[in-house]
């Protein structure tokens, strides 16, 4: 296969939450001039719907039912990534609580992932010159061809203490049970589950920076470009 400057570039990064996703995945896609695409976003999206809508989320069959109705368009500019639900800009109540601690439940319902998981894939195939997709699942199910699968992980305290810093001053002890509570639904769902791909390079940024993980990163798009 030829891997000069010009092919697309399609990048998986894939782990549980407060390991540096979402930072690692814009700045590599800003560097490298690719699309970006934050699929938590689309499934918090999905799951503010139901909510707004009065759908409960404890129910699985009213979630399959709904699944199809909410248009959810992501823009991919890595400098600004925006997130629409049926024309409403939802950046804002996505990242809410309430959402937060239903999303694992709504993502686990099959029928919402096959929605989402057909977007992600058309978005992908529309990147003229190639994307990076972070997510849980990219690598294994989404997009099994990619170029690059990157696995980040970190210690259970490093991430608490990342998330706790986002969310300006959360009590650590309580973000780390919450983001425990909700990995551990998300790696034990049936419908494609968290997971490392049994070819994505495992990067464990518990003791990094993140320009150390973005250089990382780069290097190893690099190094795949280069046909190494
Ligand atoms: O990445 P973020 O924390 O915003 O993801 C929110 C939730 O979306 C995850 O906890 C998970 O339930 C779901 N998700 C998923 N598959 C993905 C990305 C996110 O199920 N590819």
């Amino acid at each position: 296969m030829e891997n000069g400057a010009a092919q697309p570039v399609i990048v998986a990064i894939d782990g549980p939450s407060g390991t540096g996703k979402s930072s690692t995945s814009k700045a590599v896609a800003a560097q490298l001039g690719l699309s970006y695409l934050d699929t938590g976003a689309q499934y918090r999206a999905i799951t503010w719907w139901m909510v707004s809508n009065g759908v409960d989320t404890g129910d699985a069959d009213a979630i399959a039912a709904a699944a199809g109705k909410p248009d959810i368009v992501s823009g991919t500019d890595p400098d600004k990534p925006t997130i629409t639900v049926d024309g409403v800009d939802v950046s804002g109540p996505i990242r809410t609580q309430e959402v937060t601690a239903r999303v694992s439940a709504v993502s686990a319902v099959p029928e919402v992932r096959a929605r989402i998981t057909e977007l992600q894939r058309t978005i992908a195939a529309d990147a003229a010159r190639g994307i990076v997709v972070e997510g849980r699942d990219i690598g294994t199910t989404v997009l099994p061809d990619a170029d690059l699968k990157i696995f980040l992980t970190a210690s259970p305290e490093a991430r608490a203490a990342r998330r706790s810093g986002e969310l300006k001053g959360a009590d650590v002890h309580t973000t780390r049970a919450a983001l425990l509570k909700r990995d551990a639904a998300d790696s034990s769902r049936k419908a494609s589950p968290l997971a490392k791909a049994g070819d994505a390079v495992e990067v464990d940024t518990s003791d990094l920076t993140l320009p150390q993980v973005i250089e990382r990163v780069v290097g190893l798009v690099a190094e795949k470009r280069a046909g190494k």
